[in-house]
């Protein structure tokens, strides 16, 4: 790892996966959709399993979302429809109201990562400037800010949305630099998502930290690598 450097002045926060426990929302979310809609006697069986199949389409969905293959409407409602139709169930009314209903809630849930508001204060004492670079919607990211508590530490929270891009690309990572007066040299990216966060930023001339709070082995050499947020104290 390289050593603690004092050269970096803004740092860039993936949200998602990162900071804010998108998997452990998610399920929290789709666990009380299940009770409240009663999805089991509906005949969709147990709760493990459907969570199962739903993260396996969501995953493709949103791949698809990144490609620019789907649009996000699509993405909404279809991950619950296929996930109904491997159940045995064909009900499109359902499953977009399934939708709507998750996206309602979800940006409401609070669980964060371990030290995610202890590691903001430090490094907001520290006067770095903090940031954040988001693929998510607009509203939503705002909403699960407001939630969680982490808005006050962000001057400037850069989505897809506002910027018309979406990470990996270039685009969204110049609009963030032109939106805040940071220069690539200065800047750090830090996120949990390889091609996304930590190639996007590589090939926008960023350093780059990889959050890997699931310990996998990355395909290549990030600038630094944690395992949990309270590691950055190493960095910065
Ligand atoms: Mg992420």
């Amino acid at each position: 790892m390289a050593s603690r450097s004092k050269k970096y002045k803004h740092l860039f926060f993936d949200l998602d996966h990162t900071l804010w426990d998108f998997e452990a929302n998610a399920k929290l979310t789709l666990n009380e959709l299940y009770y409240n809609l009663d999805l089991l006697s509906k005949g969709v069986g147990d709760f493990e399993k459907f969570y199962e199949i739903y993260l396996y389409h969501n995953e493709r969905l949103w791949d698809k979302y990144r490609k620019g293959i789907i649009k996000r409407d699509e993405l909404r409602w279809k991950r619950m429809w296929l996930t109904l139709v491997d159940c045995k169930i064909n009900d499109e009314e359902l499953a977009r109201e399934m939708g709507v209903r998750f996206l309602d809630s979800l940006p409401t849930r609070t669980l964060l990562f371990p030290y995610a508001i202890e590691i903001l204060e430090w490094l907001s004492k520290r006067n770095y400037s903090l940031h954040l670079i988001t693929n998510g919607f607009e509203v939503t990211q705002y909403s699960k800010l407001r939630y969680s508590g982490l808005e006050k530490f962000f001057n400037e929270v850069i989505t897809s949305e506002a910027s018309n891009s979406l990470k990996p690309n270039p685009e969204i990572f110049e609009y963030a630099f032109q939106k805040t007066g940071a220069l690539p040299g200065d800047s750090l990216m830090l996120g949990d998502d390889i091609e996304a966060d930590i190639i996007g930023a590589q090939k926008a001339g960023m350093d780059q930290v990889y959050v890997n709070h699931k310990n996998i082995d990355p395909p290549f050499e990030p600038t630094y690598t944690i395992s949990n947020l309270k590691e950055l104290e190493n960095i910065l």
